[in-house]
């Protein structure tokens, strides 16, 4: 065991402050990552402030993070995949078993026996939870770190590894590319991501926003179109037109106005999580055959051909890169969708406090 300098939150109506937690030495099939970047998720918020109790609630001390690149600096005996000073990511995953179904198919993300990266019983430390990427190191199983390519922007990179890979796997299962029409609703730190990759399968992408102002905005991530939500004409013009919607509003919203846009077997998948049931109208879905899912992360296979397609495109997400101190400010402004369009912590600034 060793000590690394982290941040955390001590309830649910405390600020994350500086403090130190333990860490396990790597075993034999453990790589020790120096973190470089950790990007902040809105489920760091949610989970740090207890506000999705219902479904998990939150262990306190909590360590969130769950968008880490670093550099590896120690790896166990029976480690192959890395070796001291390679680019390493981890996500949302740290452990599952390894044996059940979902496991077998390459869905670790639905495993019933995963361990998420933070605030989940840590089977290393009994009685213990997960300690995340805000912190200066971590130690995972090889099973669960990626490989990053080095042309990336790492500040960038960072949230590829639950931004990047959240709207990556719904495009991908239902085959957006070459001569489809796609939608993204909600241009945050979801939605530019969706954009990104949308374009680059080579598809006409359009934006939808509630706000005029993101016209340009959309225009320079990769859009071919803008519709203006608000605006019943514009929406009408695309009516019954498109193969795929990607659905990152995690507010209240008309989730039919949507619907009403795809044609014959189109897709509407969501990944934001408003928090009330959205009503969905049976002849929005009927009508042409549509269908309406959802879509939570990706599995480990899925996640490392994500980061292999990001580092021969190019892409990352949009950054803005903060110093861990000023982590509180940055939930704050979250709480605003004040970013463009994802905050990267520069863990430097850990190190040297
Ligand atoms: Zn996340
Ligand atoms: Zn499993």
């Amino acid at each position: 065991m060793y000590k690394a300098k982290a941040y955390s939150a001590a309830s649910a109506t405390s600020p994350l402050t500086r403090t130190t937690i333990t860490r396990r030495e790597p075993t034999e099939q453990d790589v020790q990552i120096e973190i470089l970047f950790c990007g902040i998720c809105h489920s760091d918020l949610h989970a740090a402030r207890n506000e999705w109790s219902e479904f998990m609630s939150t262990t306190y001390p909590i360590v969130p993070g769950h968008e880490i690149v670093g550099r590896v600096t120690k790896v166990g005996s029976a480690v192959t995949k890395f070796k001291p000073g390679d680019l390493a990511a981890v996500g949302c995953l740290v452990d599952s078993d390894g044996t059940c179904p979902e496991c077998r198919a390459g869905f670790e993300n639905f495993c019933p026996n995963l361990t998420l990266t933070f605030g989940t019983p840590d089977k290393h430390f009994l009685g213990g939870v997960t300690y995340g990427g805000y912190s200066e190191s971590v130690v995972v199983d090889q099973r669960f770190v990626l490989r990053i390519l080095s042309n990336l922007n790492l500040a960038g990179a960072a949230p590829l590894l639950c931004a990047g890979i959240t709207t990556y796997s719904p495009m991908r299962r239902w085959e957006v590319g070459k001569d489809k029409k796609v939608g993204v609703v909600g241009l945050g730190g979801l939605g530019h991501m969706g954009v990104k990759f949308a374009r680059a399968f080579g598809a006409h992408v359009v934006v939808f926003t509630t706000s005029p102002k993101k016209k340009e905005d959309a225009l320079r991530l990769g859009a071919h179109e803008v519709v203006v939500s608000r605006d019943a004409n514009e929406m009408q013009k695309h009516a019954g037109s498109f193969d795929f919607i990607l659905d990152a509003v995690s507010a209240d919203h008309d989730i039919n106005a949507y619907l009403n846009l795809l044609g014959r077997d189109g897709n509407l998948t969501i990944v934001g999580a408003p928090p009330k049931p959205l009503g969905v109208a049976a002849f929005a879905l009927i009508m042409r055959n549509r269908n309406f899912s959802g879509s939570n992360i990706g599995g480990i296979r899925e996640t490392q051909e994500m980061l292999d397609f990001c580092g021969q495109h190019n892409i990352t997400a949009d950054v803005e890169v903060i110093p861990i101190q000023k982590i509180n400010e940055a939930y704050e402004r979250l709480l605003k969708s004040d970013v463009k369009y994802r905050f990267s912590i520069d863990m430097a600034s850990l190190k040297s406090e």
